[in-house]
């Protein structure tokens, strides 16, 4: 089923994305997680993919299982920077094998360490040869508050708007602490027509070692209020993971009221902290 077709006017959908567990640990681990999901209902389940090939075999043993064990749709990431047309279409070929159809074409993060590849330059190209190749239904990145590359905000949209028009059918965002930024981004996205379903990454922040390693990674800015909690309660654990699920939830509220078309929310294949912020939220979708 095309994940696209999921989305719809007077309602919010709610996705879950997951990891594979690093290669030194059992690829099982996921599963007893993935069940744990699967009550929570979720509108699909994406799963990442290691841009430098680390995990990137189990992306497709995982979105399996998803598909064909639990019956939930899988949106399975790709990314191209490190890899050859042909390379991409060996991992496609596996994708069809396993009747995965929702794609989410990325570039990737550069990793210094490897041989760049130059049959893709961005993820706007991989959506475009994907869409060449048919047979599946393709999913973007977006940055709410701008990619860390991008020569500026203008830009940025000009490439987004680039990706959409070579095939990505809805948007699924960068994770972000301040709603502000994300609603100005879907008025720019307006601007430049770009009028596919934008789903919003939130990140529930559950321990320490999450919090300057986001905001490195990303560059997400931290509003005032985040950053008060966080300091509060760095060093109790319990009183930290409650503090950051009810800021989600409070994120998640505030989203939905304001019409969002979906909330992706970046599980860290944790399904406590899923399962409460699924149950605070479910009546409001
Ligand atoms: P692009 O869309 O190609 O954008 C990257 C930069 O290039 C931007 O600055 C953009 O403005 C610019 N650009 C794009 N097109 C053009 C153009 N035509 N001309 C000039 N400049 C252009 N990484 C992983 O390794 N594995 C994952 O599974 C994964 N999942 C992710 C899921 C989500 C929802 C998000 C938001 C990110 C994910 N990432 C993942 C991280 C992502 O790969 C990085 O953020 C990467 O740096 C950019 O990927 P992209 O697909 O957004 O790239």
């Amino acid at each position: 089923m095309n994940i696209r077709d999921k989305f719809s006017d007077n309602k919010s959908i709610l996705s879950f994305e997951v990891f594979p567990p690093k290669k030194t640990s059992p690829i099982e681990k996921i599963y007893s997680t993935l069940d744990e999901l699967k009550a929570l209902n979720p509108a699909y389940i994406s799963v990442t993919y290691g841009a430098g090939g680390t995990v990137a075999d189990n992306t497709c043993a995982i979105a399996s299982k998803i598909k064909n064990e639990l019956n939930i749709e899988p949106l399975a990431h790709i990314t191209c920077v490190n890899s050859s047309k042909k390379q991409v279409e060996t991992v496609l070929k596996q994708f069809r094998e396993n009747n995965i159809e929702n794609v989410l074409a990325l570039r990737g993060d550069i990793v210094p360490e490897l041989e760049p590849q130059t049959d893709f330059k961005h993820a706007s190209d991989l959506a475009k040869f994907i869409s060449d190749l048919g047979g599946f239904h393709i999913a973007g990145a977006c940055y709410p508050e701008v990619h860390p590359e991008a020569e500026d905000e203008i830009s940025d949209i000009i490439n987004l708007k680039k990706k959409v028009d070579n095939g990505a059918e809805f948007l699924v965002s960068q994770l972000f602490f301040d709603n502000s930024c994300f609603y100005d981004f879907e008025k720019r996205c307006k601007l430049a027509g770009i009028d596919v379903p934008i789903e919003a990454g939130i990140m529930p922040v559950v321990n320490k070692n999450q919090i300057n390693r986001m905001v490195s990674m990303c560059g997400a800015s931290l509003p005032a209020k985040f950053s008060r909690i966080m300091n509060r309660y760095e060093n109790n654990p319990e009183a930290l993971r409650d503090a950051g699920i009810a800021y989600a939830i409070d994120q998640c509220v505030d989203l939905i009221a304001n019409g969002v078309k979906g909330i992706h929310l970046y599980t860290m294949n944790n399904p406590y902290v899923a399962r409460k912020i699924t149950e605070a939220i479910g009546n409001l979708l």
